[in-house]
């Protein structure tokens, strides 16, 4: 771990501001302030707690209870600690969350396999809303692509510099060919999953994936591959576009700041019989370093602010390539 503090930081807006994490815009607030998360490590023990209560009570109620639900228990202090500070406040909140209970139609594409589901995966991402609150945000795919703020994860691949593993998403036949034959020769080696739409990823991110995988590879056996990354970032017109096919694409995300990523777990737990990932994403979480949501295949991660400061205090960018390093950090 890197032996951290939750409680917030500033972040490196180096390149344009393209947007924030945010559904309203919040011109008067000096953008360091904003991004100054206040959350303590009670707060987030207190908050998922209630969560898990509100997504039994989803269970128990259904959908047509879960409006009336929320509005008994948003005065909770436990919710309001975190709602509360989400852009927009709780209620910008609450209504983003109805309104995807009222699209939301169960199917293989989300990981939300269900309505108690849904809610939880949503008002667990809001940590990360509050955490990245004033982020730059990348909305469109060019972006992304463009980013200064991002760094391309090909060539550190290419160089032996990264310990995790990902694919690009196939946009052609004979790579989906090639795909195809790798599943068909050997089906373990690789998650059936769609690929990274961008292999582009912050730093402080490859940091902190490099880290874990570092930490598996010392305690499993030799021969375990290594940790498998199935998204990074995204713009929101990719999130919107994952919405439309009915993923449980939330927003705002951190995906869209930069600050979240998804890790393969049902693949992984194969040749991690003693659930070690799990172990080291949830200790993690427990420090406050990062917020980790349980979904399914594969698990959310977002990075705290405070755990961006310690990575930028540590030697971890010695991973980075100087000419690849982001402007103005080097
Ligand atoms: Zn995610």
């Amino acid at each position: 771990m890197f032996g951290l503090v939750i409680a917030a930081g500033t972040v490196h807006a180096n390149g344009r501001l393209i947007g924030a994490m945010s559904t309203s815009p919040e011109p008067d607030v000096p953008a360091r302030e904003r991004l100054t998360s206040v959350l303590c490590r009670s707060d987030l023990v207190a908050y998922r707690g209630a969560v898990a209560d509100v997504a039994e009570e989803v269970r128990i109620r259904g959908p047509r209870g879960v409006e009336e639900l929320l509005a008994e228990r948003l005065g909770e202090p436990e919710l309001r600690a975190v709602l509360s500070r989400v852009p927009g406040g709780a209620d910008a909140a609450v209504s983003s969350l109805l309104e995807d209970v009222g699209r939301f139609r169960p199917n293989p594409r989300s990981s939300a396999r269900d309505l108690p589901a849904l809610v939880r995966i949503y008002l667990l991402s809001q940590v990360d809303s509050v955490w990245w609150r004033g982020a730059p945000t990348f909305e469109t795919d060019l972006d992304v692509l463009h980013s200064k703020e991002l760094v391309d994860l090909d060539p550190l691949r290419r160089s032996g510099r990264l310990h995790f593993q990902y694919r690009a998403q196939s946009d052609g036949i004979r790579r989906r060919a090639g795909d195809w034959l790798v599943r068909r020769i050997s089906p373990g080696r690789r998650p059936h999953t769609a690929g990274l739409r961008f292999t582009r990823a912050r730093w402080e991110l490859i940091a902190l994936l490099n880290d874990l995988a570092g930490e598996l590879r010392a305690a499993l056996p030799r021969e375990t591959p290594s940790i498998w990354v199935t998204s990074l970032v995204r713009s929101v017109e990719h999130q919107n576009r994952l919405r439309a096919l009915g993923y449980a694409a939330v927003l705002p995300s951190s995906h869209c700041v930069g600050y979240g990523v998804d890790i393969e777990m049902r693949w992984f737990r194969r040749f991690d019989e003693d659930e070690r990932l799990a172990a080291l994403l949830v200790e993690r979480h427990e420090a406050g370093e990062l917020n980790v949501i349980d979904e399914g295949q594969a698990w959310h991660v977002c990075i705290s602010p405070g755990a961006c400061e310690v990575l930028a205090r540590a030697d971890h960018r010695a991973l980075i390539d100087e000419d690849q390093a982001p402007a103005g950090r080097r």
